[in-house]
């Protein structure tokens, strides 16, 4: 029987009358890059001050009508989430840690001022859409359907000050592997000019503010051949963060790998894929520590040869070698550039976590 409630709340389903044929869903399916082919339906929830959380709706995947003057469009108070839902060997579907992103939504809507989704409404709504475009979730290779919780201010006045209604929306959309050159090590451009987020800021909440403000230094690497931009910390200058979408860890190998990355300041953002990988490399007998790199450190122990593998992490690439680093006046290689044991041990790992080939220890896979 089609849900009536999702975490408590009433919902009303309204499915598309027009469904997509089987052949129509493939082709759309067959090169979907990213953010790009969304599924048949999407989940809305209003909220007011005055009434808090209303009734949920699920209906066809469309527009959303906006008073110019909506708040969110001005003023950035706007929150996001992203993880994936995986079609495993089997052909089980599951969502990939939804609880913990759930968890983060509430953390980054309290700093934006924005009402805490209860985190039964989000993942029953998740449950609600993944069941209903169940469809969409690809079984081709490296392709999953990506869930993407939005949060923003709807109330259209133009006053600052936090918002007196919100919107939720919750769409979802096949993505490929993000990176389309797979396991190749990526080269890395360090900000020196650009700053991504300072203590008392906004860095560790997903909002939409910083990824409009780290776009700058991403074009700025991309002139200068790079991949991706590595943002260090506002005070010293010095301390690596993560990447603009991404977390980095650093691996010093030898008998018993050490893994190094950014301790959660509260400037960077505490990724999911991050915390899963601090606790699988644990599993396999590594060992952890979150602590500081600075980037002169990291120039200097890949010179010498400490510092063997560098790899950055997050739910749509998942793991990416990071084999060469440029900044002004400097370029290193890490290892010998290409991918290495620990970064290719530790993806594998995690894949057949998150696609239900080995056991589900920590109990992180949600099946729809
Ligand atoms: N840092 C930033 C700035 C990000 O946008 C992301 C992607 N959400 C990450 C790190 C990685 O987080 P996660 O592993 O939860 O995807």
């Amino acid at each position: 029987a089609p849900a009536t409630t999702i975490g408590g709340l009433p919902v009303t389903v309204e499915p598309t009358t027009s469904p997509l044929t089987d052949a129509a869903r493939a082709e759309r399916m067959r090169d979907p890059g990213f953010g790009r082919v969304f599924s048949e339906h999407m989940l809305t929830i209003r909220w007011t001050r005055e009434g808090g959380w209303q009734e949920a709706r699920l209906t066809p995947y469309g527009p959303l009508a906006l008073d110019p003057a909506t708040s969110a469009l001005h003023y950035g108070q706007s929150v996001f989430e992203g993880f994936k839902v995986y079609r495993g060997a089997d052909g089980s579907v599951a969502a990939f840690r939804p609880e913990a992103n759930a968890e983060r939504f509430r953390a980054s809507a309290r700093r934006l001022c924005l009402p805490e989704l209860p985190v039964e409404v989000f993942t029953e709504a998740v449950d609600l859409l993944v069941g209903h475009d169940h469809a969409w979730v690809p079984s081709a290779p490296g392709q999953t359907l990506y869930v993407r919780p939005l949060l923003f201010a709807s109330e259209p006045e133009l006053v600052v000050r936090p918002s007196e209604e919100c919107l939720f929306v919750l769409t979802a959309f096949v993505a490929a592997d993000y990176f389309p050159r797979g396991l190749t090590p990526v080269t890395v451009w360090v900000a020196d000019h650009f700053v991504r987020a300072a203590p008392g800021g906004t860095g560790a909440a997903k909002c939409a503010a910083n990824y409009a403000a780290g776009l700058a230094a991403q074009a700025e690497a991309a002139e200068q051949g790079c991949d991706q931009v590595v943002f260090l910390d506002a005070v010293e200058r010095r301390w690596v963060e993560e990447l603009g979408g991404m977390n980095l860890l650093f691996v010093y190998g030898g008998d018993v790998p050490r893994l190094v990355t950014p301790a959660l300041t509260g400037t960077l953002l505490p990724g999911i894929t991050r915390d899963s990988l601090l606790t699988l490399a644990r599993d396999l007998g590594m060992e952890v520590e979150e602590g500081r790199v600075s980037v002169e450190d990291w120039e200097a122990d890949a010179r010498s040869g400490a510092l063997t593998e560098v790899f950055a992490c997050g739910t749509a690439a998942v793991l990416t070698p990071v084999g060469r680093v440029r900044r002004e006046g400097a370029e290193w290689v890490v290892g010998d550039g290409d991918t290495g044991p620990v970064t290719a041990a530790l993806r594998e790992r995690l894949l057949a976590v998150q696609t239900g080939a080995v056991p589900d220890e920590h109990g992180w896979r949600r099946v729809v």
